[in-house]
């Protein structure tokens, strides 16, 4: 593969800047669903936006008997959830155990990390039970520690974690960790033996098609521009077209738009980019992942990276500085922060680069529930493939009156701050200030 001497030097002349998953395992995301098609008059749940929550959601729902829309701007899975890096893990609070406890008390600290490890085993049982063919495997996750400090932390908080909710991890110090990865840039780190990785858009699209045999409607280009009460009902407008709606899901995560305001500034976008390598030798990946796990770390800017299911490209992500699609400049960066961690990739031409947005939030913690009859989940701070699944099943049990809805997240509140509108505009500044502490190794 030649390297494009414009654009930049580790770009393959022939890059593409859209995501790898969309070239692999035959993935046609327009094909999931009717585009153009005529909308019904009256459905008892319309879900505003396809991702892994909307379907997630719509897949309970339309099992449950109700008549469901999903209406998504472009097509079903296209954000998020056909872009990520399909690593899956509980997602464990950032603030961990002694943050939780301090915020929260020890016993809804305890009840938050349990669900968060249920949430996981949700999504494993329910690519098992729908036999999603999404190439899952679940062969744990290496997370590196970028100093000394930070592994003095990990393994404390491991010790915590093992002893509080039974996690299943084990440290490795700096002398051993050429057995999990090829790489000496970590001073050791930890290896969670129940996580995995999957091919997200294979995932999305799988999920797609249960919900379509289930009886739910997928309506792609249907971007909801409103959503107004109507009596018991709601009314939505989408384009010229209107639909009304018993109730109404709220599942637009990072691609929240001006049209839900109240959403919008609670949530704080933010771009994560991947790059794909041109493929590697095997004697290469073996030595980058000898045991075919997953990666992250522990630094700021949050790198996570694997394995591409065919085993021959090392598929690298991480945050981009700006909120604007910037492909080549996340794509440089990116390449940068895998050298840092692999010299022997530097020569080594990206063949795709591409992002998606992402929502954080206020408090770290992903949110669902209801604001003035309106239902929604989002928010899953970076971290969402198992965690959408799981809260778009479980809003969904919500809007079924069902007792198994009761989440120990229902009651943390979704808080914003004044003035803000959910434009990110601090975003660049602190990025650039965490990538400044993670290169002094901090
Ligand atoms: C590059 C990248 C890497 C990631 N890596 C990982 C990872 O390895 N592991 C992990 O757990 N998580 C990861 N994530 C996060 C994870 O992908 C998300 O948290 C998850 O997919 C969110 O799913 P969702 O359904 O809530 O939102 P999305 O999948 O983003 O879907 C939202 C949808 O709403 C639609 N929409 C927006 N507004 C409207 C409107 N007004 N009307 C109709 N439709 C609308 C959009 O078109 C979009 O399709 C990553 C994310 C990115 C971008």
């Amino acid at each position: 593969m030649r390297r494009d001497p414009l654009a930049s030097d580790c770009l393959a002349s022939d890059c593409k800047f859209t995501p790898y998953w969309w070239d692999v395992d035959g993935v046609d995301l327009a094909a999931l669903a009717e585009t153009g098609a005529a909308l019904p008059e009256r459905v008892d749940v319309a879900v505003v936006g396809g991702g892994y929550t909307g379907l997630s959601a719509a897949l309970t729902l339309a099992r449950a008997g109700r008549a469901v829309a999903v209406l998504d701007a472009e097509v079903p899975g296209f954000g998020c959830s056909s872009r990520n890096g399909g690593l899956v893990g509980p997602s464990l609070h950032k603030l961990g155990l002694a943050g939780l406890s301090a915020k929260y008390g020890a016993r809804k600290a305890d009840d938050i990390l349990r669900e968060s490890m249920a949430g996981l085993e949700f999504l494993f049982d329910l690519i098992a039970r729908e036999r999603i063919d999404c190439h899952l495997v679940r062969t744990g996750r290496f997370r590196g520690a970028i100093s000394p400090r930070g592994y003095e932390a990990m393994a404390r908080e491991t010790e915590a974690l093992k002893k509080a909710v039974g996690l299943d991890a084990d440290m490795v110090p700096r002398a051993e960790q050429g057995a999990e990865i090829g790489s000496d840039h970590y001073h050791g780190g930890v290896v969670s033996h129940g996580d995995g990785f999957l091919q997200p858009a294979l995932y999305a699209a799988g999920l797609a098609a249960r919900c379509r045999l289930a009886g739910a409607g997928l309506f792609g280009q249907a971007r909801v521009e409103s959503v107004s009460r109507d009596g018991q009902d709601f009314d939505l407008r989408i384009g010229g077209r209107r639909l009304k709606a018993r109730n109404v899901l709220i599942a637009t995560n990072g691609y929240t738009g001006k049209e839900l305001p109240g959403f919008r500034r609670r949530l704080i976008p933010l771009r994560s980019g991947m790059i794909a390598t041109e493929p590697l030798s095997g004697d290469m990946m073996r030595s980058i992942s000898p045991k075919n796990r997953g990666f992250s770390d522990d630094s700021r800017l949050v790198y996570y990276y694997r394995p591409s299911p065919d085993g021959r490209r090392l598929l690298f992500g991480g945050r981009a500085f700006d909120i604007a699609d910037r492909p080549r400049a996340y794509g440089r960066d990116l390449h940068a922060g895998m050298t840092r961690i692999f010299p022997q990739l530097r020569a080594v031409a990206v063949s795709h680069v591409w992002s998606g947005v992402v929502a954080y939030t206020f408090d770290h913690a992903p949110h669902l529930g209801e604001f003035d009859g309106i239902h929604y989940a989002m928010g899953y701070c970076g971290s969402g493939v198992g965690r959408a699944t799981y809260f778009g099943h479980k809003i969904a049990l919500r809007i079924l009156g069902h007792p198994q809805s009761r989440t120990a997240f229902d009651d943390l509140p979704f808080e914003t701050r004044p003035f803000y509108n959910g434009y990110p505009w601090f975003v660049p500044f602190v990025l650039r200030w965490h990538a400044l502490i993670d290169r002094m190794g901090r």
